[in-house]
């Protein structure tokens, strides 16, 4: 368990050592700027709110995120960070399930929150636009010494992307939140003198729990930014005023980097480079090994962040290309197959987690959480294989599996087999219904601009590469595939498009 967040110690360590920079504001904070701010944030929530009280940021990567996120647990109360990417009925359905007090946002995104509030007890808000009227009463505030946390009290709720379903309320306490911060620390080999680059939203696992509280942790310093923007970013990542150490980003933003204008190899040199949250495509890691980055895809999740990373070694990332690494320092993983038993190595099966980093379950949901739950393990749903070397392979979601003349087959792979077409720009597989074989595959294929294509080429380019079983059945040429705010391809929404009539 744990008696303090880190902001105090370092605030008392090193005082003016940068903690924080807001790249498009400008405003930098020393760890002893951070801890005033905590301070003033703990003491203004406790005149605005009870213990227990949800506080929301609706907010793109800001100072106040972070203020919060250490104030809340020493006020009691429960830190709620808001994606900005939802539409108004999507926001509604969060700020239903989290009822909030308190709602800090940004005057771009009040279009959307006011109809999410519509017909709903009117929190107290706080308006960031010409002027920011959190930073006003956070001014006005008058810093006290720090309250003690209660490291098993929730702290924050943490929402799932809704990849299959509805997001879910993740509970996150003082506890979880430091060891799943200290997971990616070790994997990260975070120390202070280091700079992160923090493109990936405050109101994700990553950004919030890896990137921010883990560099926090270790004495190193933030640089928040709006949004990922390749050009931008690459001139931001060769910037030697920021020496921008460490870097995370989805899979999908990583091809975009490369090809911007402003991406100088030269200048990223031994960059840790990390990414996660979804498949990585194989072609993607040698490519930032080629360049002379140090790659290292990583698994987590919003019940527990950061689960297996493989580690910083350009060699490694080659002889165990697709691999998310071995587990990180707090997590007991368990690999159990369909029987309920644990699968040897090189079978795939159920990823099963246990540790003090994870959840202990969903916000209003018990019944949720009893089902993932199966005594000390959280089941994720996910499906793995471990090899030999104990390195893991995420295979797919276990329930995305499907079976095709009897034979399991994971869309993950067809879909790595159709994106490595060059005129292939995104795929996705689902299985569906078949007379003859009980399922087969359907694969969704969006081309690269400006390639032509046939379903034929394709097939045939999948008959080299894959197993009869599972060459998909039917390819759908289409503009786009559904994602949800975060970027994954929502594969409920491609079903029912199949189940539907065809015009
Ligand atoms: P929901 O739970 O609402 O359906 P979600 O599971 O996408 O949404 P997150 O917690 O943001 O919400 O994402 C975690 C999931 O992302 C994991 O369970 C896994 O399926 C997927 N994922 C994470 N890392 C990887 C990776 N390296 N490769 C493949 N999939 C990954
Ligand atoms: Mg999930």
């Amino acid at each position: 368990w744990l008696a303090r967040d880190p902001i105090s110690r370092q605030a008392a360590l090193r005082p003016t050592t940068t903690a924080l920079r807001d790249l498009t504001t400008g405003r930098a904070l020393a760890y002893a700027d951070l801890e005033t701010e905590v301070r003033r944030g703990e003491a203004l929530l406790r005149s605005l709110v009870s213990p227990g009280a949800r506080v929301a940021v609706l907010a793109r990567n800001s100072v106040h995120h972070v203020s919060l996120f250490y104030a809340c647990p020493r006020a009691g109360a429960v830190f709620v960070p808001l994606n900005w990417r939802l539409s108004g009925p999507e926001l509604a359905v969060l700020v239903e399930d989290s009822a909030p007090e308190v709602i800090v946002y940004a005057a771009e995104f009040e279009p959307q929150l006011m109809q999410a509030l519509e017909g709903r007890a009117q929190p107290r808000l706080f308006r960031i636009g010409e002027t920011d009227a959190f930073a006003d009463a956070l001014a006005a505030a008058r810093p006290a010494a720090p309250s003690p946390i209660d490291p098993l009290a929730p702290a924050m709720l943490l929402y799932t992307s809704g990849t299959t379903g509805r997001p879910k309320g993740v509970i996150v306490t003082p506890k979880t939140a430091f060891y799943s911060a200290m997971n990616y620390t070790f994997v990260g080999e975070l120390t202070a003198g280091h700079a992160q680059l923090c493109d990936v939203p405050l109101f994700h696992v990553v950004g919030l729990l890896a990137v921010m509280h883990g560099s926090l942790l270790a004495g190193a310093t933030v640089n928040l930014t709006a949004a990922f923007q390749p050009d931008l970013t690459a001139r931001r990542l060769a910037d030697p005023d920021l020496a921008i150490t460490h870097y995370f980003c989805v899979p999908q933003m990583v091809q975009s980097l490369l090809d911007a204008p402003a991406f100088d190899p030269a200048a990223c040199r031994g960059l840790k480079f990390f990414t996660g949250g979804a498949p990585m495509p194989d072609h993607l890691t040698l490519a930032l090994a080629e360049a002379g980055i140090r790659p290292s895809n990583g698994y987590g999740m919003s019940e527990n962040g950061t689960i297996l990373g493989m580690p910083l070694d350009p060699a490694l990332a080659r002889t165990k290309l697709g691999s998310v690494g071995v587990p990180s320092p707090a997590v007991e993983i368990r690999i159990v197959g369909p029987d309920g038993r644990d699968a040897p190595d090189g079978e795939v099966g159920e990823i099963w987690l246990s540790g003090p980093s994870v959840t202990p379950g969903y916000w209003n949901q018990p019944e949720a959480t009893a089902k993932t739950f199966s005594g000390r393990w959280f089941r994720t749903g996910d499906a793995a294989r471990r090899d030999a070397d104990g390195f893991y392979f995420i295979v797919d979601r276990w329930k995305d599996m499907y079976i095709s003349g009897g034979e399991n087959v994971y869309p993950a792979e067809v879909e790595a087999v159709l994106i490595a077409h060059e005129a292939v720009a995104e795929a996705a597989v689902v299985g569906c219904p078949d007379e003859r074989w009980g399922e087969c595959g359907c694969a969704f294929v969006v081309l690269a601009p400006g390639a032509a294509l046939t379903e034929a080429d394709l097939l045939a380019w999948c008959d080299a590469r894959l197993a009869r079983y599972k060459r998909p059945a039917r390819i759908r040429f289409v503009e786009a595939l559904p994602r949800t705010a975060s970027g994954k391809i929502q594969k409920d929404i491609l079903r029912r498009t199949l189940a539907a009539p065809q015009t």
